[in-house]
């Protein structure tokens, strides 16, 4: 799905943005340490001096020594390097720091798309600010497994929880390496706090830096997002929501049924959902009510859809609550 040239607009304005807040960062950093060692500053100064002297020399024509030119830039980046350790810095310190040192906050290098770019643009979606830090801390490099008791078997799954999340999060971890378009619906349930929502940003955070376009919604911010849309009508943005979720290459609804305030509308989540369907496009989804209860809160014609979805049960304790308590 290319971007529509308004989101693509505020892509390229969020790098600006980013470029720009690293270079004042530098050039402030740069400025209080200047103020601190003056001989520093003569350095820079003195590097400066002779960059205009051989420009003026090319300019005017005048004859221009290059060895001792290059000998006197040595001597001078040899008393700077020396001035910088004596406080343990390097000029690295001096540069800025870009969020993505691969394209220095530019989205592109040279004519191509950064890895970087699918994961901005997600961050600006609608509802998405936050994804960006979730995904920071929820992938499979930070998923830890010593969070799940490994002493009691549970019947079902017939082993420790941590036994059983090792094998779904292999699964997961095959699903992602593997991921199309084209690839199968997954349903996570189980009640809250066994790790639903963690495992869904997992792929989703591999996803988005394998440049695939997910959407990542909780029902309750796309509940929130539906009833907005009806009342922006000139927010670009919301009217294209429907397009973007029934044309991302993953969609992904977390957390079906604890929607606070006006619910999901069953007639829009049908909407999502079949539409995803017939375009043969994958939703992952999870929940903690039962597909008894999702049907009497979004009709049938929701759940007799993602009854076509593989299903994953997730077992154990609410790990929020327990780490909340040790
Ligand atoms: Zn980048």
């Amino acid at each position: 799905m290319p971007l529509s040239p308004s989101r693509y607009a505020a892509v390229m304005r969020e790098y600006d943005r980013r470029r720009a807040d690293a270079e004042a960062k530098a050039d402030a950093f740069r400025a209080a340490l200047y103020e601190k060692m003056p001989a520093l500053a003569d350095t820079e100064r003195e590097l400066t001096s002779l960059a205009v002297a051989q420009m003026e020399a090319r300019i005017k024509g005048r004859p221009f020594d290059a060895g001792k030119d290059a000998e006197a830039r040595e001597a001078i980046r040899v008393r700077r390097a020396r001035l910088l350790a004596a406080s343990g810095l390097t000029e690295e310190d001096l540069r800025p720091h870009y969020q993505c040192p691969d394209c220095r906050d530019t989205g592109y290098i040279g004519n191509d798309r950064c890895h970087c770019f699918a994961v901005t643009a997600a961050s600006l979606r609608p509802a998405q600010p936050e994804m960006a830090d979730i995904l920071k801390r929820e992938n499979f490099g930070t998923l830890s497994m010593d969070v799940y008791d490994n002493t009691t078997v549970l019947t079902p799954p017939g082993s420790t929880v941590r036994a059983y999340m090792m094998g779904v999060t292999a699964g997961l971890v095959q699903y992602a390496r593997e991921f199309s378009p084209r690839s199968e619906s997954l349903l996570f349930t189980g009640p809250t706090g066994v790790g639903k929502s963690f495992l869904m940003h997992c792929v989703t955070a591999e996803l988005l830096s394998a440049g695939f376009n997910v959407l990542c919604y909780t029902a309750d911010e796309l509940s929130r997002l539906f009833s907005r849309q009806i009342r922006e009508r000139d927010d670009e943005d919301l009217q294209e929501l429907d397009e973007a979720i029934a044309e991302c290459d993953l969609l992904v609804i977390d957390d079906l049924g604890t929607e606070f305030g006006n619910s999901l509308d069953a007639t829009k989540l049908f909407a999502c959902i079949n539409e995803r369907y017939l375009r043969g496009k994958p939703v992952l989804l999870s929940t903690n009510i039962s597909m008894d209860e999702a049907a009497v809160r979004y009709t049938e014609r929701v759940t007799s859809r993602i009854a076509t979805y593989k299903s994953i049960p997730l077992y154990g304790q609410d790990l929020r609550r327990s780490a909340r308590k040790g």
